[in-house]
């Protein structure tokens, strides 16, 4: 299966969590628990507490992540399953690249460790603008 080959040793997932990984995986934008409801309704879903646990579930595998700044959540861009990612949102689209490495959160940790302080928590979200959006010209405004 090409998930298991994407996310190799992951743990074993719900019907219902696979349901909603899928969703994700699919729109490859951020959604938040509603929108992951409204989506997953014509499957018989209806109930938000299934939804939400479902995404609980995933985030700790590592096969989602939350992003605090929307409130939402987006499927992995990851091969393997790893720790807190630096994400950067493009606050017009909403589009993420999410950054293949490891070094911020690793140099953050590092130097937490140096501080004696012990991170429980840890989101690296940059907001701006993508070049698809950045390049879109302004709506024509008619002279007069
Ligand atoms: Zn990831
Ligand atoms: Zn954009």
């Amino acid at each position: 299966m090409a998930d298991r080959e994407k996310h190799p040793n992951t743990p074993r997932i719900t019907k219902n969590a696979r349901l909603v990984l899928d969703i994700l995986r699919q729109v490859g934008q951020p959604l938040t628990a509603y929108e992951v409801l409204d989506r997953i309704r014509p499957q018989g879903i209806t109930a938000p507490t299934t939804v939400y646990r479902a995404l609980e579930r995933l985030v700790e595998c590592g096969l989602i992540h939350r992003l605090e700044t929307l409130n939402a959540f987006v499927s992995c861009g990851r091969e393997e399953v790893h720790g807190p990612s630096a994400i950067a949102i493009c606050t017009d689209c909403h589009g993420v690249i999410e950054m293949q490495n490891d070094a911020v959160p690793g140099y953050l940790y590092g130097w937490a460790e140096t501080k004696d302080f012990t991170v429980t928590s840890l989101t690296i979200e940059i907001l701006g603008q993508c070049s698809q959006c950045r390049i879109k010209p302004e709506p024509n405004v008619d002279s007069e």
